[in-house]
């Protein structure tokens, strides 16, 4: 009995379990619930201590006791200072960063100077930001540990930079659909997530595009550090019309965005873009009216060039 009561007088400690609902701190006022039964304090900073003022309440019961140290995607944008790129920041053309003083042109000779004179299968290329950074490391998150949440909301930003550009080529979010580049049913079993439909669905939510899913994807080994060739050589084929696309007329709006996580040498890209060419041709054989829609690549990062060394994600 006497160790019972040493121990009830002991100052409090860091609870070993998750208790609920968590002890209110000193200085804290109670809510109107009473007893502690009321709900948490939805705006957070209710309590005067400087840490309480900039995290929620969720946030803090994780921390203090479930350990997670897995913050959700507007948090880690303000703690990192994240912001999209605006869209001189890259190339409209093959997505790569430009330089402050380098000129993109548009035209018959459009791009910048790695990619102008180029045969492209795309019009445009919208982008998040460049593969690095807090970016980088969500998107390894979404695929690694199958974090659906994070990669519908990374993916609402990338649906409002895809409405910008939309703009400045006088089209409206319906004038798209989204087109989510299919991960093998192997990897996405093993992986758990379909990380490019997530994706997808986030942009849905921000703009209303829907999303089709044209395309099916051929399990073929990952293919990191290879060069273009090889990334193209093993990418080749591994494409094919999703089957339930097979016996109807394939969608075809004005613009029509692939969308994959992250774009390094452009491979998968131009497979899909391959695949969904391929689909309209009969359609635009047989009735000369039609207009082939064009193809847009929507990804949330762009490898950036050889200031990565070793860094082979994406394809
Ligand atoms: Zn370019």
């Amino acid at each position: 009995m006497a160790r019972d009561e040493e121990s009830v007088r002991k100052p409090l400690e860091k609870p070993k379990r998750f208790v609920w609902p968590p002890a209110r701190r000193e200085g804290e006022e109670s809510g109107g619930g009473g007893e502690g039964g009321g709900e948490p304090d939805l705006r957070g900073a209710s309590g005067p201590a400087s840490d309480r003022a900039s995290v929620g309440w969720w946030e803090q019961i994780e921390r203090a006791y479930l350990g997670v140290t897995s913050p959700p995607w507007k948090r880690r944008v303000e703690l990192a200072g994240f912001a999209a790129d605006s869209s001189d920041a890259w190339c409209f053309r093959c997505g790569r960063s430009v330089g402050a003083y380098e000129v993109v042109t548009e035209g018959s000779d459009a791009g910048c100077k790695g990619c102008r004179g180029s045969r492209l299968p795309w019009k445009r290329v919208v982008r998040l930001a460049a593969y690095r950074g807090v970016l980088r490391s969500a998107i390894l998150e979404i695929k690694n540990s199958a974090f659906r949440r994070l990669g519908s909301d990374v993916g609402r930003d990338l649906g409002e930079q895809l409405v910008t550009c939309l703009a400045y080529e006088g089209l409206a979010a319906s004038d798209a659909i989204v087109v989510p580049v299919p991960t093998s049913t192997w990897r996405r079993f093993a992986r758990g997530i379909d990380h490019p439909f997530a994706i997808a669905r986030g942009v849905r939510e921000a703009t209303g595009m829907p999303v089709v899913q044209l395309l099916a994807r051929q399990h073929r080994p990952m293919q990191t550090g290879s060069t273009l060739e090889t990334r193209r050589k093993n990418v080749a084929g591994s494409m094919h019309l999703a089957w339930q696309w097979r016996h109807q007329p394939v969608p075809m709006p004005r613009v029509v965005v692939l969308l994959d996580d992250v774009m390094t040498t452009g491979a998968t890209m131009r497979e899909a873009a391959r695949v969904v060419q391929a689909a309209w041709r009969e359609r635009l054989e047989a009735d000369r009216e039609l207009v082939a829609p064009a193809i847009w690549i929507g990804v949330l990062g762009v490898t950036p060039e050889k200031t990565e060394p070793g860094n082979t994600e994406g394809l």
